[in-house]
């Protein structure tokens, strides 16, 4: 059949907006010189920038344009990757990402192709996580080593605040009885608060100990500081390396309200403390204008197993951080077949993806697939093993 003939283009770009992407078109069925139309299409859409590029309506104008002049296609095919401005790899990543590593080099940096330094925490190896199911009661079934990106962020708040105090004094009548009062006062001070703060960098909840892997950098950056990569150290590591998708401003912004709230506490304690008697029973903040100032920001990438393992009565899984893999949680066992599926469905998730990511890599297909579909397994697996977990009782 004619139309399993496509005609096909490449093209390395950059966006309107700055980003260093390739864009592919292919076309059905090839026709005489529709190679070379689509070569120019592709340069007019890279004018774009980068969302304008997703999604079904570069393809709809794609199609109108060719039948403009005059190809009849059935089908056209418009990808976006992004190019690593090191070694010109072409990488697939989802839109919402804003920092990765090059799986071919090890280069880090934005999509705009600026070069983002990036630290991390050695990893436990695995006979570690074989070590913690034996402690959980069980044996280990599966282990998966992810790297999650957190922004690390030092910060300081300072506020000058306005409070209205209420408090009760102990009054003397002249009968010689005592009476209580209560009176108002106004107060005011300046408090200070300094903090380092973790902020995981991804978008979508489906992490699964969130919070607790950023507690746990919280206390880890000053007992044990990660150690910057080089791009050596980073390249075999990379398909395992969740992409960042929070930027660092949007990573300062959560950090300021964590100190804001922090820095209005602190103010209030300190009000307290202005009571006459030494003992305020109210404090009401009338005026609060904090300002904070970020001293150091860092991204750092933390080693996280997502592991399952086997006892005498079931599946279970867990999840350990850092050198050490300290469990964050470990999960009670599995007692309905739905959370089991979720699980089951989470390892064949990342068994098939990857399987297929092994057949492009031997069947010689383009080097960008196998990462492409290393990453969409890592999501999917999370993604079903957090639905596992989120009705777990956890231990
Ligand atoms: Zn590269």
């Amino acid at each position: 059949m004619q139309s399993d003939h496509a005609a096909v283009a490449n093209v390395a770009a950059t966006t309107r907006d700055g980003r260093l992407v390739y864009l592919s078109a292919t076309a059905r069925p090839a026709q005489p010189g529709l190679e070379e139309a689509l070569t120019s299409l592709l340069y007019r859409l890279a004018e774009r920038s980068y969302p304008e590029l997703l999604g079904d309506r570069a393809r709809l104008d794609a199609m109108r344009l060719l039948r403009e002049w005059g190809f009849q296609v059935e089908d056209v095919e418009i990808t976006v990757s992004y190019r690593c401005p090191q070694c010109a790899a072409s990488i697939l990543l989802s839109p919402e990402v804003v920092v990765y590593v090059c799986p071919y080099c090890g280069w880090a940096g934005d999509p705009f192709g600026r070069p983002v330094s990036i630290l991390a925490w050695p990893p436990a190896p695995q006979s570690a996580v074989e070590r913690l199911a034996r402690r959980l009661g069980g044996s280990l079934v599966s282990a998966q080593l992810l790297y999650v990106p957190l922004w690390v962020v030092e910060a300081r708040a300072t506020a000058y605040y306005t409070a209205v105090i209420t408090y009760t004094e102990a009054r003397r009548t002249p009968g010689g009885q005592v009476r209580y009062v209560t009176r108002r006062k106004r107060v005011s001070g300046t408090v200070a608060v300094q903090s380092t703060e973790a902020v995981v960098a991804r978008l979508n909840a489906e992490l699964f100990g969130a919070r607790r892997l950023e507690e746990w950098a919280e206390r880890a950056w000053r007992a044990r500081p990660p150690r910057q990569l080089t791009a050596e150290e980073a390249k075999p590591i990379a398909p395992s390396m969740l992409a960042p998708e929070l930027g660092e401003s949007a990573a300062v912004e959560v950090v300021k309200d964590r100190l804001e709230n922090a820095v209005a506490d602190r103010a209030r304690e300190d009000a307290r403390l202005r009571s006459p008697t030494g003992v305020a029973v109210d404090v009401s903040l009338e005026r609060l204008s904090p300002r904070v100032e970020v001293l150091r920001r860092a991204l750092v990438f933390t080693p996280y197993w997502l592991f399952t393992y086997r006892t005498p009565s079931g599946l279970f899984s867990g999840a350990a951080i850092g050198p050490d893999a300290a469990t964050i949680q470990a999960e009670a066992p599995m007692s309905n077949v739905e959370r089991a599926a979720w699980l089951v469905g989470a390892w064949a998730a990342s068994l098939v993806l990857g399987a297929l990511a092994q057949a492009f890599v031997e069947g010689g297909g383009s080097p960008l697939a196998p990462i492409a579909f290393a990453l969409l397994g890592i999501s999917a697996s999370l993604l079903l093993a957090g639905n596992a977990f989120k009705p777990a009782k956890v231990v």
